[in-house]
């Protein structure tokens, strides 16, 4: 029997073509008729699409700084969309400082719609997805209630924006999320003290990768994706610790690093490009980075920094 839901593939496409321009009320007329039948595999898209296409049937956009705007409901900002700008800007701002970042990728945030039930349980502070007209970072409204967590979740997204724009998108998820929980600065005390009494919790480089990548919290996981989170927190905090301008903004440099002479060690080595970046920068492979992160962690008095 063929595919009951056939019929259904070009309307997700053209969904996504539109998604990709941010077309988000197209995107979304072309699978809430006809997408629903594939809906059990892309359940978590469709909650996405959904989600940013009801917050632009009511948005309204302010131009915060040439390569920034600001979306959001006016209704639900209720006169603090200005301020908010200013705390998006100058969370950007200090991130690009620390990773020695010039802004010049158009940015757009926005704050979703209050109705909108997006997949926040996996990503409980949002996301950032490249589009083509620009990088688009999604929050959720909640957060506006408060000061800090709201600049804490600008920073980690914006965070992403530098490192996969930085990298070429070649670094694996494990270093992107690592630079974001450090920039972030939201260390779980909890979970340190679980770190420091089991080892078998600090994952493998591999282990990490996995459990970022494609665990998701059906699974029944979602304590475990936290503390792969705070691991990748932890060795972005370590890597910070050790001294010298600016090295994690040229890490992420040497990543995407293309010289013929690069690329031949590489091979010659058979190292990837993280590996064979870290040796450069910090002059230590991955396993060695795991071993030495994890002895630091555990010989820490406290979690402040
Ligand atoms: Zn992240």
């Amino acid at each position: 029997m063929a595919n009951p839901h056939a019929s259904d593939t070009p309307h997700w496409e053209a969904a996504f073509e539109h998604y990709y321009q941010d077309r988000m009320v197209d995107a979304f007329e072309e699978i809430s008729e006809h997408g629903v039948g594939e809906a059990g595999e892309l359940i978590r898209w469709y909650r996405i699409i959904e989600a940013e296409a009801m917050t632009r049937a009511k948005s309204s956009v302010l131009q915060v700084a040439p390569w920034l705007t600001l979306e959001f409901v006016a209704d639900e900002t209720m006169g603090i969309e200005g301020e908010l700008g200013e705390r998006t800007l100058q969370a950007c701002i200090d991130v690009a400082k620390r990773l020695g970042w010039e802004h010049k990728v158009p940015t757009r945030l926005a704050i979703l719609a209050e109705v909108t039930d997006a997949p926040w349980a996996t990503n409980p502070y949002g996301y950032c997805v490249s589009k083509e007209p620009y990088e688009k970072i999604c929050l959720p409204n909640y957060l506006v209630d408060d000061e800090s967590e709201f600049s804490q979740a600008v920073a980690h997204e914006y965070a992403h924006v530098i490192s996969s724009n930085v990298t070429d998108d070649y670094a694996p998820r494990w270093v992107e999320e690592a630079i974001s929980v450090l920039v972030e600065r939201r260390f779980d005390a909890e979970i340190w003290e679980q770190f420091r009494v089991d080892p078998s919790m600090w994952l493998s480089p591999t282990d990490l990768e996995v459990m970022l990548v494609d665990r998701s919290d059906d699974d029944g996981t979602k304590e475990e994706i936290w503390m792969a989170y705070q691991q990748a927190g932890w060795l972005g905090r370590y890597l910070s610790t050790i001294d010298g301008v600016n090295r994690l903004g040229e890490f992420l440099h040497e990543i995407a690093n293309e010289s013929p002479r690069i690329n031949l060690v590489r091979t010659l080595k058979g190292q990837d490009r993280t590996d064979s970046a870290l040796r450069r920068v910090f002059g230590m492979g991955k396993a060695e980075l795991f071993s030495r992160a994890y002895s630091w962690v555990v010989a820490l008095d406290s979690i402040e920094p």
